[in-house]
């Protein structure tokens, strides 16, 4: 009965099946899972005249007592209504644009729930574009029933497919046919173990929860299997992948050797522990398939250089690909230093170069001509072919998609694989969208880097920003200045980098100021990358192209102009250009007054820490999951009910458990599990990307 579809289903029919279908929800099984996106009930619920300037949002019950589209002062034309509640206090609902299909579903007289953020004025409280459904006449929540409300919005409504109607037709789906269903699919072990509601009753309650200590039983259990599933699945991955054939690369060789002897430094305990790891790896004779995770500046690329190493000393190729031109030109460059001496041959491939310059590059990689490729996107591309790939570097693989790691597989005869990041990874999400890889550590950086300060400015202390960033280039340092945007827009009033560097340039007419930024031709950005890392420039101004990877240690001072406006990550990255060298840095945030408040605490984060780690949790607690970190994006099921984020001790128990399966039943042969195999196949393995495919 799971696996049946809609169409028959009483209160379907054809026409909702099919737009059903377009959501993703295809059969029984589907429509099941299709949970609520809140319930109401006393507590959850407000009263107009209880509301105050804290609450941010609110679910208000009342009758629609107005509903019509009006003409304001300045022309403009909106739909405005009036929700009034059984304590005859009035919210108002406005709706600025798109609004004819709400004329078209709502009535005047109707009760409704609304909710949404809230907005304040002089003129009192009103919802803009509130989210609203029907709240039946007879399921008055004075009886203390908890009302389910489903995801809508226009696509849905146009089908009629309100609550109310969801309610009906899973109450219909659970009533004929819910006995049909097996009452548990996981292990009777594993929920007797982790204390679970069953099944059967998990998703009844969902829908109809009798309680809410009922429904958060139920919501536990669901968030349990969720996770549990993803942890086969990811398990799964790491079964088939750690059973590829691939490569044998010695551990070490003449040119590591004399790479390793040329290097100005020692390599910290976490880079020797990475390159152990990896020289493991490569000299097992299966593929590897490694994250190297480790702080901006903690310097990773003298490990990947080691590892592309390790595949040219074998005589094959290796190859290092990096998410932007400006990262891959200095890529470029700091391989050639080290590697040249040994004749090593190296390629560079990026987009946009000329046809026969690109022809000839790639008769090389083909002809095994080129023992080391460097570049962009560009390296994924069809018809770049390889004699003989063996090793695999993907610099600040956040940048890129899972798609790029399936395609690098095409690339040769399955090469080893070292993904580098700077992002730390939290606990989390290790667990999940990094959840089939062995991972690498490098937690300390490089002796001798001093501290970053990171200091937090409004606007009326900008001239205290230029007297700092004066100070530093009157003692030989350099600054960057950092912009949201490269020129100036009418959509918003945003600073821009041409501008900016019109001002700094006056400001600073003693000295050099250069600009840089992702509109420029690829020649001319790397030529002001070049003049700034060369010294010749004192201040960079730029947009983002410079978030990732560059590394000029005579940078002490960078300015973030909107700071606001960035993500908690990318703040860091962009922090991680300085802080390079032997003087001490500093980064300026500088902050439009109007914040929201999750970009206070962003900022706010910033400034308290510069240890990565700590960052990405507060990163990813402060933005919350949702689809967190984009599981879709990494090929994984997306997640309903549970919140990596949040829910890590949950992930833990669901990790072992899932281990603990495999252990006693690699193949899931035993009866008891019988079920359980079937379940996953059906509506887990089947579904996600093929990386991830079970077999
Ligand atoms: P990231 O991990 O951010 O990619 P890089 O590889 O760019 O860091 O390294 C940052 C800087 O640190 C480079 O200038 C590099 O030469 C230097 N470096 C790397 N390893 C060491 C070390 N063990 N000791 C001192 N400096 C190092
Ligand atoms: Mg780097």
């Amino acid at each position: 009965m799971l696996t049946d579809e809609l169409t028959y289903l009483k209160g379907v029919g054809p026409r909702r099946a099919e737009f059903l279908r377009k959501q993703g929800i295809i059969n029984c099984r589907d429509l099941l899972y299709h949970f609520p996106r809140r319930y109401l009930d006393r507590t959850t619920t407000k009263y107009v005249r209880d509301l105050g300037r804290d609450d941010y949002e609110a679910t208000i019950i009342g009758t629609l007592v107005s509903l019509k589209e009006v003409t304001t002062k300045r022309h403009r034309r909106r739909l405005e209504g009036s929700l009034q509640d059984e304590w005859g206090g009035t919210l108002k609902l406005v709706w600025f644009s798109n609004y004819t299909w709400v004329l078209q579903v709502y009535k005047v007289g109707e009760r409704l729930a609304v909710w949404g953020r809230l907005n304040f004025s002089r003129y009192g409280v009103s919802l803009p574009h509130p989210e609203m459904d029907r709240v039946d006449a007879t399921a008055a929540l004075s009886t203390g029933r908890i009302i389910a409300l489903y995801p809508g919005g226009r696509g849905y409504t146009r089908f009629g497919l309100s609550s109310r109607t969801f309610r009906r037709i899973l109450y219909n789906l659970i009533k004929t046919r819910g006995t049909q269903m097996p009452p548990e699919i996981l292990p009777q072990e594993l929920v007797a173990k982790h204390d679970l509601l069953n099944w059967r009753t998990a998703l009844r309650a969902m829908h109809f929860p009798r309680s809410q200590q009922e429904l958060s039983a139920a919501r536990h259990r669901l968030k349990f299997e969720e996770l549990f599933l993803l942890q086969m699945l990811l398990l799964n991955a790491r079964r088939n992948r750690s059973r590829q054939v691939s490569t044998r690369l010695a551990p070490k060789n003449a040119h590591l050797d004399r790479f390793l002897a040329s290097l100005p430094f020692s390599l910290t305990n976490g880079q020797w522990q990475a390159l152990q790891d990896i020289q493991a790896d490569a000299s097992s004779g299966f593929q590897m398939n490694r994250l190297l995770q480790g702080d901006v500046g903690s310097g990773k690329t003298v490990v990947a250089v080691a590892a592309l190493l390790l595949a040219v000393g074998a005589g094959m190729q290796g190859a290092i690909m990096a998410p932007t031109e400006v990262l891959a030109e200095q890529h470029h460059r700091t391989v050639l230093n080290q590697v040249d001496p040994m004749q090593v041959r190296v390629r560079f491939l990026v987009g946009g170069q000329r046809k026969r310059e690109r022809e000839r590059i790639l008769a090389d990689i083909a002809m095994g001509q080129a023992d080391i490729v460097i570049g962009t996107h560009a390296i994924f591309q069809e018809k770049v072919r390889f004699r003989n790939l063996a090793m695999a570097v993907i610099d600040e693989q956040h940048r890129f998609g899972v798609e790029q790691r399936a395609m690098l597989q095409e690339k040769g005869t399955n090469p080893h694989i070292l993904l580098m990041t700077a992002t730390p990874i939290p606990r989390s999400l290790a667990l999940t969208v990094y959840g089939d890889l062995d991972l690498s550590l490098i937690r300390e950086l490089p002796a001798g880097r001093k501290p970053i300060r990171t200091h937090l400015l409004s606007e009326k202390r900008r001239p205290e920003m230029m007297d700092r960033v004066r100070r530093e280039v009157k003692q030989g340092r350099q600054a960057y200045v950092i912009y949201p945007q490269v020129e100036e827009s009418e959509k918003t009033d945003l600073k821009d980098a041409e501008t900016g560097f019109g001002l700094l340039s006056k400001a600073f007419a003693d000295y050099e100021v250069d600009l840089v930024h992702g509109k420029m031709a690829s020649l001319e950005k790397e030529m002001a990358m070049e003049r700034f890392k060369a010294g010749e420039t004192d201040i960079l101004v730029a947009t983002t192209v410079i978030e990732v990877g560059i590394d000029a240690p005579n940078a002490t001072m960078i300015v973030i102009e909107h700071a606001e406006r960035f993500g908690l990550s990318q703040l860091h990255q962009l922090r991680g250009r300085v802080g390079r060298g032997a003087h001490a840095s500093q980064c300026i945030l500088m902050a439009d007054y109007r914040q929201t408040p999750e970009a206070k605490e962003r900022l706010r984060t910033l400034t308290q820490t510069t240890d990565g780690f700590e960052i990405s949790d507060r990163d990813l607690q402060i933005r919350g999951s949702g689809d967190f970190f984009g599981t879709r994006q990494h090929g994984l099921p997306a997640l309903k009910v549970a919140d990596v984020a949040n829910d890590v001790k949950l992930l833990e128990d669901a990790r072992a458990a899932a281990e603990d399966l495999f252990e006693a039943d690699p193949n899931l042969e035993h009866k008891a599990h019988r079920l359980l195999l079937w379940y996953f196949e059906t509506f887990v393995g089947s579904r996600v990307g093929h990386l991830f495919r079970v077999g």
